[in-house]
């Protein structure tokens, strides 16, 4: 990633008032959103945008809907494509032995 251009007095205030929320509501995330403003990691800041979006709910972002959001193939906390067939796996081996009783 390029460096990041130097933080201008606008947008360290602005920075502090995002990391003042996070800490407030969701203080187990606030170093990808510390990390993002670093400006070294895509992954933190597409984290942190999505955390953003969501209320910082990461249940919310896993099952995000929001199909057009440029974002939505890249998001974090998505259940992985072995994680889903297994429990897709889970779901109809349940359902087939409530039939059985
Ligand atoms: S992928 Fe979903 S959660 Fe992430 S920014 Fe887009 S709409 Fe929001």
């Amino acid at each position: 990633m390029r460096k990041p251009p130097p933080e201008t007095p606008e947008m360290k205030r602005a920075r502090q008032d995002v990391l003042r929320q996070v800490e407030r509501h969701a203080p187990s995330k606030t170093n990808v959103f510390r990390r993002s403003f670093e400006g070294l990691s895509l992954r933190k800041a597409i984290t942190a945008k999505c955390l953003d979006c969501c209320l910082y709910q990461t249940k919310e972002i896993r099952e995000c809907a929001a199909y057009g959001c440029p974002l939505w193939n890249v998001r974090p906390y998505q259940i992985r494509t072995t994680e889903k067939a297994e429990s897709a796996e889970d779901r109809a081996e349940g359902a087939k032995e409530c039939l059985q009783m």
